[in-house]
């Protein structure tokens, strides 16, 4: 009898996992709560360039037809019964749970926060604040724009810094620039968290004219004064904010309860992808608590991981990470690492704002896993490396 394999979210990493298991080998089911499958990368298109790219698919056209779809959330997982319950009454059971339910938003973590984004937006919720936040960056004729993420974890980790730049090239356009302060804050000592790349930008920021406050820990917010305080009490004073907000993992009810950390990440083995004390279930993608970057490379690999162990062969995630970081201007560059390998310098060029475009072009291709011989080139062909150990 096939073995039945649950997948909990039909996002990135569960999408390209469904199309990489054995058909003949494995019922199928994905649990997904919504349907419209979104390219999130695409939101620094709407909300920072003010394009309007088709960022939205139907699940149901992206996963085989041997993927038996269920749209329906997951409100309780109980791992020692083997049991997923649904807001909708279902009750589904499972030989192997894989959680890929990726994460959210949560500006009501610091106060002011929501009301400050339900006004001007931001680029990492959805398509409407992303429009949002390009209606107010539109028409701004001058002032300080502040941006920056108000916790240490951001969805695709260059993003932030990506803002700011996109943000000046977009006044610099608008002949607005030279009226514009442009802030950009972070709860790291550097621009950049990982040191190889921030030499690369940092430079750049400082270039273009960009103020960075690090150690900034947003605390709250005053939408009334406009003004961004810190957990150290310095005060930040805009005319338009773009803050990141906290993220969260899914509103599940877990059995046991001690799979989770406070902001609901899935205790996951860095290695083998297993939750904590379960040899049944998997986490991959935003979903875990994994300690490398929250990035759709990292839910397709991970998924590439689970798919090998669940075919009985030997597969460790390594803890690569490969996301792209546009400067603005028309060049790009790469944030490559592993758990091994720390993030290695590497200059912005030409070639890879194109790589980096291609690769969104790949985008929904990558999910139905049509093109995965040209990732494993691209993949291994940009391998980093582990320093040589000292004798
Ligand atoms: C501005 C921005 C830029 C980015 N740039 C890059 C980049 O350059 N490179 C890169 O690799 N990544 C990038 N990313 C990140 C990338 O989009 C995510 O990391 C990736 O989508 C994570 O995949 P996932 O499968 O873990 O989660 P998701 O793709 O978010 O999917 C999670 C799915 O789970 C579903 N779900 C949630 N809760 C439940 C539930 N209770 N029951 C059932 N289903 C549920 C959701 O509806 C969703 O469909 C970017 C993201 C943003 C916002």
């Amino acid at each position: 009898m096939a073995e039945q394999v649950l997948i909990v979210g039909g996002g990135d990493g569960g999408t390209i996992l469904a199309n990489s298991l054995d058909r003949r080998r494995f019922d199928v089911t994905v649990l997904a709560a919504s349907l419209a499958h979104t390219f999130q990368r695409g939101f620094l298109d709407v909300a920072l360039r003010g394009r309007r790219p088709r960022l939205v698919r139907d699940e149901g056209r992206l996963v085989g037809s041997h993927v038996r779809l269920v749209h329906d959330r997951a409100t309780a997982i109980d791992l020692n019964a083997g049991v997923v319950a649904t807001a909708g009454g279902a009750r589904l059971e499972y030989d192997h749970l894989v959680i890929a339910t990726g994460m959210t938003t949560d500006p009501s973590q610091i106060p002011g926060l929501t009301e400050v984004n339900a006004r001007f937006g931001d680029y990492h919720t959805d398509i409407a604040q992303a429009k949002k936040l390009w209606a107010h960056l539109d028409t701004f004729n001058g002032g300080t724009i502040a941006l920056g993420q108000s916790s240490p974890i951001c969805k695709c980790p260059p993003s932030p810094v990506e803002g700011i730049l996109l943000i000046d090239e977009l006044l610099r356009a608008h002949g607005t620039r030279e009226r514009t302060r442009l802030v950009f804050f972070t709860p790291y000592p550097r621009p950049y968290p990982a040191e190889g790349i921030n030499d690369v930008v940092a430079p750049i920021l400082e270039q273009r004219g960009v103020e960075v406050l690090p150690f900034f820990d947003v605390d709250k917010i005053d939408p009334e004064a406009s003004t961004i305080t810190s957990i150290e009490g310095d005060e930040l004073h805009y005319d338009l904010p773009v803050v990141i907000p906290p993220f969260v993992g899914a509103d599940i009810a877990y059995e046991p309860g001690d799979v989770v950390d406070e902001g609901r990440f899935v205790i996951t083995d860095k290695e083998s992808l297993r939750v904590k004390g379960s040899d049944t279930a998997f986490a991959i993608g935003d979903a875990s608590n994994l300690p490398t970057s929250k990035a759709g490379v990292g839910a397709h690999l991970q998924a590439k991981v689970v798919a090998k162990t669940l075919a009985g062969k030997r597969a460790t995630f390594d803890g690569r990470t490969n996301c792209s970081l546009d400067v603005g201007h028309g060049r790009a560059t790469y944030v490559i690492g592993s758990y091994q390998a720390p993030v290695a310098r590497a200059a912005p060029n030409r070639l890879k704002y194109v790589m980096e475009w291609l690769l969104g072009r790949f985008f929904w291709m990558s999910l139905k896993g049509t093109i995965d011989p040209v990732f494993d080139i691209y993949f291994k062909v940009t391998e980093p490396k582990a320093p040589k150990r000292q004798q």
